[in-house]
């Protein structure tokens, strides 16, 4: 089987990065025939590695408007990767556009969101280490609130889309 031959260079390329102190993330399909390969297992096992589930609807996948449910799974060492990705499951309060003919290679991608999500889970650094916007402007007395204004600072976060997890559509 092809996909095992691949697999088997994985397992080649993770046992030198767990050597090396990195770490080590890997996603198939779900319901793929994979997962109850003997050699997987046995890597699953050896590595410690986690499972998380993820559906595509979730970080708004769709075909024409139509959620698609594109299910993965993802097997990985990182706890922030597994934390991130946990929230976004299928809300289940919606129907599925089926993936079929023309529109499956298209759901092999992962969308913008997604990759949001993942990079700042792995590079959470990188990704929140910047001010979005900051504004310049010149200032003078009337720009300033006056005194006994109330302070317009809220009081609690507003939750990032981010953190949003199977509520993005
Ligand atoms: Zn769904």
């Amino acid at each position: 089987m092809h996909s095992l031959k691949l697999f088997s260079h994985f397992v080649q390329a993770a046992t030198a990065v767990r050597q090396g102190g990195g770490t080590i993330s890997f996603e198939w399909p779900r319901y793929c025939l994979g997962w109850t390969q003997q050699s997987v297992l046995d890597f699953i096992a050896k590595f410690d590695m986690s499972s998380v589930l993820i559906d595509g609807c979730a970080f708004g996948m769709n075909h024409k408007g139509e959620p698609i449910k594109k299910q993965w799974r993802i097997i990985t060492d990182h706890k922030r990767l597994l934390d991130g990705l946990a929230p976004w499951i299928c809300s289940k309060d919606h129907k599925h556009r089926e993936i079929s003919g023309g529109i499956t290679p298209k759901s092999a991608y992962y969308n913008s969101l997604m990759c949001h999500v993942i990079l700042n889970a792995v590079f959470p650094f990188k990704m929140c280490a910047h001010v979005p916007a900051l504004a310049c402007i010149p200032t003078n007395k009337d720009t300033f609130p006056a005194k006994n204004t109330l302070n317009r600072h809220r009081n609690t976060d507003v939750p990032s889309h981010l953190d949003q997890g199977g509520t993005a559509l």
